[in-house]
């Protein structure tokens, strides 16, 4: 019976390589944040490229510089989470490196319309966004020179293809409203005064499937959630995840490493959202949220430094750019 065992393994296994798409290819991903080589406070944005090429930008954020900063490159789709203001991008740094990594220059002011759809309207990509956002950014694209036909709407359970790669809408524990900076009228002022925000519907995360078979998890502003373990693991398999560790606003590190070994169990991990000056020439910092974060993961974190490109294999594994 061995060798007819083994011809039958062999043929398994022949069949899974087979279906497995370009395994060894890797998915590259490059954090634009405010300061060069480090991790601070207010970085979010990061470029995922895919083996075939296809960029996507996951949340703009503070810190990319304008439509036309350079780091940006050609760009297939912009990823949002939701439309607070530090993900939407009501301002932007002034120039590379402004201000402290603590508290990075942030004096370019993006409202009403937005870093995203600045961006979005500027590099003719695709705009993902869930919940009640669709029309909202509809009208905003198009206002700003944009074609309304770049909104794609995808809602939790939902799925878009933006060149071979797959992007599902996955649940976010957080809110989403929308601050009327972002709005015009007398409703903006109405809302204003009332220290109210505009409904936006549910805010969501990400989970990306790329053709080299690697799937990532971006988890947008959230707390922890059940689809952590039922959809992102047990549905998705996500290897890779991008986790809030902020806390307040979201998980800080001992939830965020609860979600990470019990719910998701990833093979790597890059931290995101700190809020606070993280590395010191590329070292995390002692007493960091960061440090706390690694201390207590089952898998290796990676801070995202900026402008450093890390790659990733089909099972998660960094296999370059990781410090
Ligand atoms: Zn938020």
């Amino acid at each position: 019976m061995r060798p007819l065992l083994t011809a039958f393994l062999a043929a398994g296994l022949a069949a899974c390589a087979a279906a497995d798409p370009d395994p060894g290819q890797t998915v590259k991903i490059t954090p634009l944040g405010s300061h060069a080589g480090e991790f601070c406070a207010f970085d979010r944005a990061l470029i995922l490229e895919d083996p075939n090429g296809t960029r996507l930008l996951y949340d703009v954020g503070r810190t990319v510089r304008g439509a036309d900063d350079p780091r940006l490159g050609n760009i297939d789709a912009v990823l949002l989470s939701h439309a607070h203001g530090d993900h939407l991008g009501d301002r932007h740094q002034s120039g590379a490196d402004a201000g402290t990594c603590a508290q990075p220059d942030a004096s370019v002011s993006d409202a009403p319309q937005s870093g995203t759809v600045k961006v979005a309207v500027a590099k003719k990509a695709k705009l993902l966004v869930g919940g009640e956002m669709g029309s909202f950014f509809q009208k905003k694209l198009a206002a700003a020179g944009g074609d309304s036909g770049q909104v794609q709407l995808v809602r939790f359970g939902g799925e878009r293809d933006v060149h071979g790669v797959a992007v599902y809408s996955v649940p976010a524990v957080h809110s989403n409203g929308l601050s009327p900076a972002f709005l015009e009228g007398e409703h903006a002022q109405a809302l204003e005064a009332n220290g109210l925000t505009a409904y936006m519907g549910p805010p969501g995360g990400f989970v990306v499937e790329f053709t080299n078979g690697l799937t990532v998890y971006l988890s947008g502003d959230t707390g922890h959630t059940a689809e952590q373990e039922t959809l992102v693991r047990r549905r998705f398999g996500a290897e890779l995840v991008v986790m809030n560790i902020g806390g307040i606003f979201s998980t800080g590190p001992a939830e965020a490493a609860f979600v990470i070994n019990e719910l998701v169990q990833p093979r790597s991990v890059i931290a995101s959202h700190a809020n606070e000056e993280t590395t010191v020439g590329g070292q995390v910092k002692e007493g960091s949220k960061t440090a706390a974060f690694i201390a207590l993961t089952e898998a290796p974190v990676y801070p995202p430094l900026s402008g450093r490109t890390m790659a990733f294999d089909a099972r998660g594994n960094c296999v370059s750019g990781c410090f």
